[in-house]
């Protein structure tokens, strides 16, 4: 279970994440949904550990990992990360890039590597390299390899953002039944809400670095909190 408190985070005198809180529950995804420059790519970096906030508290199963004293850094974290700009190894296999976060050697545990594969229809891929697959190929092999380690916590910042609009909604199904085996708990970026309606359980609607709105997808849908907030939905296909 993920936990944010009170994150204040400012840029050259302007509070760009301004007193957000969250709580992430495992095997929910966390929608955090919002206009372009809002704040949300922030949040997610200071949650990963990148980034260092100017107030407020990150906790994780009860247990504090972040305030302005004291920080974990990022990859003692358990935090899986999938970020758009985060590409695979171009000089690294399939099967090598998904192993990434695993212990190496002969304890690693190349079976996990392999049901993954399996699991996100890649199977046979692995002797593969990263500019031999598609757009969605690679995306789905770096979904694999953020969850490879089994994180509890798994941050996504617009993910599906790279692909073609065609193939996107089998691919947000797929990743959704995925996450929801796997039990994990995430947040996913997005500024699309057809996106957040598809894969939330909760929806945190962000504005001006505010969360501004709290809730299952229908219910946002359907009384959203104020004009703002029903006409960034107006345009929902
Ligand atoms: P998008 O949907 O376009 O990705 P976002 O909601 O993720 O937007 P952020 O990347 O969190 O937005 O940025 C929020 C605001 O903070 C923007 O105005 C941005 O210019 C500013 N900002 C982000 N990082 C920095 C930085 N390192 N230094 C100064 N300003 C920054
Ligand atoms: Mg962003």
């Amino acid at each position: 279970r993920l936990e944010v408190r009170n994150l204040i985070r400012r840029f050259d005198g302007r509070t760009v994440v301004d007193d957000v809180s969250l709580a992430i529950e495992p095997g929910q995804v966390t929608c955090l949904l919002g206009p372009s420059g809002c704040g949300k790519s922030t949040t997610l970096r200071m949650i990963a550990g990148v980034d260092m906030q100017d107030q407020g508290s990150i906790w994780v199963d009860g247990k504090l990992i972040c305030d302005t004293v004291f920080r974990i850094p990022p990859e003692r974290r358990a935090i899986g990360l999938m970020f758009q700009d985060f590409a695979l190894f171009p000089h690294l296999s399939v099967a090598e890039n998904v192993a990434f976060g695993l212990p190496k050697g002969a304890t690693r545990d190349m079976r996990r590597v392999e049901e993954l594969l399996d699991r996100v229809s890649l199977s046979g891929f692995g002797p593969k390299f990263p500019h031999e697959l598609s757009g969605g190929e690679q995306q789905r092999v770096a979904l694999a390899r953020a969850l490879a380690p089994r994180p509890r916590i798994l941050l996504m910042d617009e993910p599906f953002s790279g692909l073609d609009e065609r193939l996107r909604d089998g691919i947000r199904d797929d990743t959704l039944s995925l996450l929801k085996e796997e039990g994990t708990a995430v947040l996913l970026v997005t500024h699309e809400p057809h996106e957040a309606m598809r894969m939330a359980d909760e929806i945190a609607l962000m504005r001006s670095g505010r969360i501004v709105q709290r809730g299952a997808p229908y219910n946002i849908y359907n009384a959203p909190v104020d004009r703002a907030a029903a006409g960034f939905f107006s345009d929902i296909n």
